[in-house]
């Protein structure tokens, strides 16, 4: 049994009133570590150690912060590995994603804003008569992340690379459900050495942990990714003393499949697209639009394709669809097939829990479900399931499915087929959403926007954009008459 414990001030600790709560291995129903059910006290301990090692953080040298955060990222490599099957074991994701996407990205994430910071300088402007302007970023303070269960460390490492980068100070909740890899980091900063109160982990529930985050008045800004419903709470929570906030949220992306596409790269990654990592991932592609002439033909490829993937125990090299993060999410998914089926949908594949073999047999697994035979309009195709379902209409016109497209409250992403890059591209500049991939899908430039429209987000991480969330401009101008 993994005893998880908080990061607090350069120490691992237990949470101070000594509560922990049990983690469960999604694949197999049973516990396998313990997670510290910490406090607004643990909140308020580990926001003075960061308070603390402020003055010393935001002093170093741009290059001083990014040899750190490399340690970092080279303490997550020389333990790739056991990063890789705890975030399997944690997630139920299969092996092959932790290994290809997960760490990978998580290390590449700290990388990436290690070397962004050579381009993150004062900006000095010419002297137009209007005197020597100096452009300065400093760092807003002690920050506070929150992430999700999804991509656990993969997001986690998104949020704190930008703020540390930045020279801000970190107090950061990994997501109750999948607190494990956040853990394995915090010993490796450890073992790096990382100055004491630099970063601060605290593991806890939402509305202990992450309320008493939002609501600390020494918390100068939030960034935050989760759920719609969370990020309302958060965006109110934060505007009592105008704290800075930064949210990504909830999606419910359309795939648009020009009938003059390359149907072989469409089909193979609209069904990436709507399934990876079990379809917990905000880009999945829920919502499969079709132009009619090849709309029966592209349908009867994808079930075919979709019957051949395997699912099986994440920990398996060749398992391909894995199980769902957890119980009560399994519970929501299966809810949102009834509904499905109540709403005159017809399931193509799937439809149900998948049964599965010892030591499976109490996971929580889901068939990949294609639905057809809904309306645009329907609770299914408007509200974000988060899970391996996705649904297939045909269209006729591009206005129409422009209109699909926008139909919900959401604009995080959308992907388009087409070999017309003209019109994919007008198609393109019509939806409402942060991201549209033009035939491909999760094609990603970390120095890129990162974000949503509508209900989806406020801001955009990623690249400078990220840096800047974490900095306070300051104009100096000096007069030179
Ligand atoms: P969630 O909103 O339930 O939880 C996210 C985090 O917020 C967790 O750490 C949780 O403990 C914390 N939290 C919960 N209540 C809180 C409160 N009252 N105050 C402060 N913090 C609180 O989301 P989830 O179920 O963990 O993740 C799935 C959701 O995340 C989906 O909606 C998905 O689309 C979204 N997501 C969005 C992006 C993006 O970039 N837009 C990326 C990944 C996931």
């Amino acid at each position: 049994m993994i005893e998880i414990m908080n990061y607090i001030n350069g120490e691992l600790t237990p949470a101070i009133c000594g509560k922990k709560m049990d983690n469960i291995n999604p694949a197999t129903g049973e516990v396998f570590s313990t997670v510290p059910e910490s406090k607004k006290d643990d909140v308020d301990k580990a926001v003075e150690a960061a308070s603390n090692a402020f003055p010393f953080w935001s002093k170093l040298t741009n290059a001083e912060r990014s040899e750190w955060l490399i340690k970092m990222a080279d303490g997550i490599k020389a333990r790739f590995d056991e990063f890789a099957l705890a975030e399997t074991r944690d997630n139920g994701k299969p092996l092959f994603l932790s290994r290809s996407v997960d760490i990978p990205r998580s290390i590449s994430n700290l990388k990436y804003f290690a070397k962004e910071l050579e381009n993150f300088n004062e900006i000095v402007l010419d002297d137009r008569g209007a005197g020597i302007n100096k452009i300065l970023h400093q760092p807003i303070g002690v920050v506070g992340t929150i992430s999700p269960w999804n991509l656990p460390l993969y997001l986690f490492t998104w949020k704190i690379a930008p703020a540390l980068a930045a020279g801000c100070t970190v107090v950061a909740k990994p997501s109750e459900v999948t607190p494990l890899t956040a853990f394995l980091l915090s010993q490796v900063c450890v073992e790096i050495g990382l100055p004491a109160g630099v970063l601060n982990i605290v593991h806890g529930l939402g509305p202990d942990v992450g309320d008493a985050m939002t609501s600390h008045s020494k918390i100068k800004a939030i960034s935050f990714t989760g759920s719609t419903a969370t990020g309302k709470i958060i965006a109110k929570k934060c505007a009592e003393d105008l704290k800075k906030v930064s949210l990504e949220m909830g999606g419910k992306n359309p795939t648009i499949v020009f009938a003059d596409c390359d149907f072989e790269n469409a089909l193979s990654t609209a069904i990436r697209a709507s399934f990876a990592n079990q379809g917990q991932i905000c880009l999945c592609g829920s919502r499969i639009y079709v132009e009619r002439p090849i709309y029966e033909k592209f349908k009867e490829a994808m079930v075919e394709k979709i019957k051949g993937m395997k699912q099986g125990n994440p920990e398996a090299e060749d398992s391909r669809q894995g199980a769902v993060v957890s119980k009560q999410h399994f519970e929501k998914i299966l809810y949102h097939l009834e509904l499905a089926q109540r709403e005159g949908g017809t399931f193509l594949t799937g439809g149900k829990a998948a049964v599965m073999e010892a030591p499976n047999q109490n996971g929580y697994f889901v068939e990949p479900t294609l639905i057809e035979g809904l309306s645009e309009n329907c609770r299914t195709n408007q509200e974000e399931i988060f899970g391996p379902v996705a649904t297939i209409m045909p269209f006729d016109t591009e206005e129409e499915v422009i209109g699909y497209a926008n139909c919900t409250q959401y604009g995080l992403a959308g992907s388009i087929w087409s070999t017309d890059l003209e019109k994919a591209e007008r198609v393109a500049r019509k939806v409402d959403s942060g991201i549209l991939w033009i035939n491909t899908w999760l094609l990603r430039d970390l120095r890129t926007p990162f974000g949503g429209m509508k209900e989806s987000g406020r801001g955009r991480e990623g690249g400078t954009y990220a840096l800047e969330f974490f900095s306070e401009k300051k104009n100096i101008c000096i007069a030179t008459e």
